[in-house]
């Protein structure tokens, strides 16, 4: 398989404030053209430090992609240093000129010498063009190697290599291809990381030519498969098997195949159903409902959501009995199984959904501890509870808060064990 480095280039990169996820896009559209990342590199805006990891990129990978300094400003180097170690010249290329023109144009701004320096491309490159932005980018070999640079902001570097840059690595990608790389993600939710990995164990070596990866995050633990193999029909049905087993073991933890998201699954299954919803939301403030609102067309299953923060605002608008609150505690089983029932009521939908808890990072107790959060499911003959104590600070309980409460909802609905 062709391996590739990926050379993030901006000191802005390097100082905390921003992270590079151009990288993550580009290693996804590499792969998929057959091609491996192999290394990443962040450097800074400094003409030696960038020419020093070019040349060792070219000492140990067949495609080298850069992403930032492209544009008409001084820290913008990137043209000059790939110019220097690819051993050609910078010229001003015609086409590129007058599409930078025409861009700056449109934007009624006028061409600057600055601007100008931006057709200075290495002799003989293949320029891409820039559908979003003003810098072209470019593509060339250095012996057997081949180079592309691409602008930092990731809208324009996305355009950039979908619409040219791909294009020009598939030969280099196929004339070395000996095989075919599958990559296939599936993603649980209530398993801990451990149980998703004792419960794969027997797999991870059964087969030589299949990597499993585990990544637990805020939405569950993720499960990545890839394939290798000589030909697509191999990589294909070994994927398939492999897959099955992966299936079987996570049982109905699975919740969702490759880019699909919780709400995304949500929202097919109250639309096949006909089923429609009012979510109630205490320390969430309001997460659960925009999720349910991401998906376009939720107005057919979405009703109306109520952020009842305050102890006063579960009584007076959900008319939660003060007697209880006082008793209970607004983070009870009690509260949350009489907040889902009142906003099914309110908002005269088939289902009702609540959650409750303590976000933190104070107002935890021993026996209510940060972390804590109820949450409940009810419909017209009963209401479903679960409770769970959240790790993380206040954002990321706030987070498994949500996708707790969601995933309940989608077991109900597909008629699996809420609790397992
Ligand atoms: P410009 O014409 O805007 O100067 P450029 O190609 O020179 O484009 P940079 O100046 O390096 O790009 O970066 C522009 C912006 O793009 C940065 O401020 C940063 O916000 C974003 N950016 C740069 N590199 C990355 C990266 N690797 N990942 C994510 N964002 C990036
Ligand atoms: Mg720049």
């Amino acid at each position: 398989m062709v391996d590739a480095e990926i050379v993030a280039i901006g000191s802005e990169l390097l100082l905390g404030g921003a992270a590079d996820t151009n990288s993550l896009f580009l290693a996804d559209e590499l792969l998929k053209l057959g091609i491996e990342v192999r290394y990443k590199t962040v450097v800074g805006d400094l003409p030696k430090d960038i020419e020093a990891v070019l040349l060792h990129a070219f000492e140990r990978a067949r495609i080298v992609i850069t992403t930032g300094g492209l544009g008409p400003t001084e820290d913008d180097l990137t043209r000059k240093v790939v110019a220097r170690v690819t051993g050609r010249r910078l010229v001003l290329h015609n086409d590129a000129l007058a599409a930078i023109t025409h861009r700056l144009a449109a934007r009624g701004r006028p061409v600057t010498a600055e601007q100008t320096t931006q057709a200075l491309i290495p002799h003989r490159a293949h320029i891409l063009q820039n559908p979003v932005g003003i810098a072209p980018g470019f593509f060339l070999m250095r012996d057997d190697r081949g180079v592309m640079c691409l602008p930092g902001v990731p809208s324009e570097m996305r355009r950039m290599f979908s619409e040219g840059g791909a294009g020009c690595l598939e030969p280099l990608a196929g004339g070395a291809l000996h095989g075919s790389l599958l990559r296939r993600r599936l993603r649980t939710f209530g398993l801990t990381e451990s149980e998703v990995d004792s419960r794969l164990r027997d797999l991870y070596r059964a087969e030589p030519n299949v990597v499993l990866g585990l990544q637990a995050g805020e939405e569950g633990v993720d499960v990545s498969i890839t394939v290798r193999a000589r030909h697509v029909d191999s990589a294909q049905s070994t994927m398939k098997r492999v897959e099955r087993a992966v299936r079987d073991r996570m049982g109905h933890a699975l919740y969702a195949v490759g880019s699909q998201t919780m709400e995304g699954v949500l929202a097919l299954q109250l639309k096949a159903r006909r089923l429609t919803v009012t979510v109630a939301e205490s320390c969430t403030g309001g997460l659960v409902s925009q999720r349910l609102t991401s998906i376009p067309g939720s107005s057919s299953y979405f009703k109306r959501g109520y952020v009842v923060y305050s102890n006063k605002s579960k009584v007076e608008m959900l008319k939660i009995s003060g007697t209880l609150l006082n008793e209970k505690g607004a983070v009870s089983r009690e509260v949350v199984t009489a907040m889902a029932e009142a906003v099914r009521a309110r908002g005269n939908t088939d289902l009702g959904v609540a959650v409750t808890g303590i976000a933190g990072p104070s107002g935890g107790t021993k026996e209510k501890p940060v972390g804590l959060v109820f949450w409940a499911v009810a419909d017209k003959k009963q209401t479903l509870w679960l409770s769970q104590i959240f790790g993380g600070d206040r954002e990321g309980i706030r987070r498994r808060a949500s996708q707790a409460v969601l995933d309940m909802l989608r077991r109900y609905l597909s008629g699996k064990p809420v609790v397992e």
